[in-house]
């Protein structure tokens, strides 16, 4: 059991906006209700519609998620792998794959997909997703039962598999397509090696097929929403439920993916020791794609320059060996995550030996240095959900480019990003580092392909609220 300090006000909008549910358990899932007392007051607003659809979504989970009647009758298809008439309920099963920052992208965008087409999310627990995410939807859980019949393929499902979308393609399967002869399932291989076969699934064509198989099972390592903007059939509803586009992210997540006691806890009893009393706090988060764990000078040297060039910390004054301005002074917090320790306490060194030109008091903290990923490990699986979480509570924030650890605090957040643009041959960039234009993550594997003309196309140019990314020019994001 799980002890909390009891919040001291009132949390004024814990519903953030009607987006959360009512009458969910709170003691189970104190992040939920408790974020508002952690967060600045939120200025962006879930659509109503965007509301309206989510309860409605709640409603059919409830009539369709696990051993509920249609489940079990949908179920019966899989065993038999002939799909003969519909029962109302159709499914996307998303696949745990890949580090946590991935699978937080993938998730959500699997749920998009599933609000998009009527279908009901079901999630493979994975090593330990219950350990790091509440139940999102009342009554019924969103976890795949374990007793699931394709559950030892999972792992073998790969872009060779013959139930993959571009592989049934190219067998033509879908040839005539009278739902006697449909598949039961269909495996949707959206991770970076796919081929354009299984690019197909962002044509609208494609769309109506698969809408015809009770069962998809996604595997993914990717943000694919931007995409999904740029089928037409989507795009309508997609308007309605984000009239501001780049918030997609930020509503998703804050609804769908609240960390459970155990991850709360790491982030509250930290957030209170560390950062709760600092005037300013701004998060940096260094993700480094390098051969070695580093740290490097190099990417010292750049953190350094984008900080002070943009104004987010001060510049240090070396001859003098203090400086008292009149009054208590400032204390500005900076929360480091990284998996080395080397950038904090190059920073710590640096504002601990010298004074600030303004007089400020620059503060550090680090919470972990895990050296290098341990995705099996539970307990550096809630480090690293917790640090995503904790650097969206913060006010300003530094990312690096190519990270989707980054993309979550940021989304999350609210935060339009300071983004560190990537090493290359072991050099600092010049600039340092630019503003993101959006909150939203990069897509770095969309497709190029324009489905009526059948020909490549540039996806980046199709309408003004997808575009390619600040730190990938291939990506694409949303504006
Ligand atoms: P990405 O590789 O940066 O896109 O992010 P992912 O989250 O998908 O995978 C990186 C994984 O490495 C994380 O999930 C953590 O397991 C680990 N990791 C990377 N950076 C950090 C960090 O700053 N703190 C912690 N605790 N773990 C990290």
């Amino acid at each position: 059991q799980t002890t909390f300090r009891q919040p001291v006000e009132v949390p004024q909008d814990k519903l953030l906006g009607g987006l959360l549910p009512a009458g969910l358990d709170e003691k189970s899932c104190l992040s939920r209700y408790q974020s508002v007392l952690y967060r600045k007051k939120n200025i962006h607003q879930p659509s109503s519609h965007l509301i309206s659809r989510l309860r409605n979504y709640e409603s059919q989970h409830k009539r369709c998620g696990p051993y509920t009647e249609s489940y079990n009758r949908t179920l019966k298809y899989l065993n038999s792998n002939q799909y003969n008439s519909s029962t109302g309920c159709n499914y996307v099963v998303w696949l745990s794959f890949s580090g946590l920052g991935n699978r937080i992208l993938s998730l959500a965008s699997a749920f998009l997909y599933a609000l998009l087409t009527n279908r009901v999310l079901l999630v493979d627990r994975g090593l330990d997703i219950p350990d790091l995410f509440c139940e999102p939807f009342p009554d019924v859980s969103w976890l795949l039962p374990s007793d699931f019949p394709l559950t030892d393929k999972f792992s073998s499902f790969n872009q060779k598999s013959p139930e993959s979308y571009g592989n049934m393609l190219k067998n033509n399967v879908f040839a005539n397509s009278v739902s006697s002869s449909l598949p039961a399932y269909v495996y949707l291989h959206l991770v970076h090696d796919y081929d354009e076969h299984d690019k197909l699934f962002f044509c609208d064509q494609d769309q109506t097929v698969l809408q015809q198989v009770p069962w998809l099972i996604l595997k993914t390592d990717n943000y694919f929403i931007p995409s999904l903007f740029l089928i037409p059939s989507f795009e309508q509803e997609l308007h309605n439920l984000f009239p501001e586009k780049g918030t997609v992210l930020h509503h998703l997540c804050r609804y769908l993916l609240n960390p459970t006691n155990s991850v709360w806890g790491l982030i509250t009893r930290y957030y209170n020791a560390y950062l709760a009393t600092a005037d300013e706090k701004i998060g940096i988060q260094i993700r480094v794609f390098e051969a070695g764990p580093g740290p490097y000078q190099y990417v010292s040297d750049q953190i350094l320059a984008c900080v002070i060039k943009e104004n987010l910390l001060p510049q240090i004054n070396k001859n003098l060996p203090i400086i008292n301005p009149p009054g208590k002074p400032k204390i500005k917090a900076v929360l480091i995550t990284s998996l080395s320790s080397g950038y904090f306490e190059a920073l710590r060194n640096m504002y601990w030996e010298h004074p600030t030109i303004t007089g400020e008091i620059i503060e550090l903290c680090q919470p972990s240095h895990e050296v290098y990923q341990q995705t099996e490990k539970q307990m550096h699986n809630r480090k690293a959900w917790a640090e995503m979480y904790q650097l969206s509570l913060m006010d300003k924030l530094v990312t690096s480019s190519w990270s989707t650890f980054g993309y979550v605090a940021q989304s999350l957040g609210g935060l339009r990003p300071w983004i560190l643009y990537k090493v290359e041959n072991q050099t600092a960039p010049d600039p340092p580092c630019q503003r993101a234009m959006s909150m939203e993550p990069c897509f770095h594997a969309p497709p190029f392909y324009d489905c009526k003309r059948k020909i490549g196309t540039d996806t980046g140019k199709i309408v003004p609220n997808v575009q390619h990314c600040e730190d990938m020019s291939w990506g694409l994001k949303l504006f």
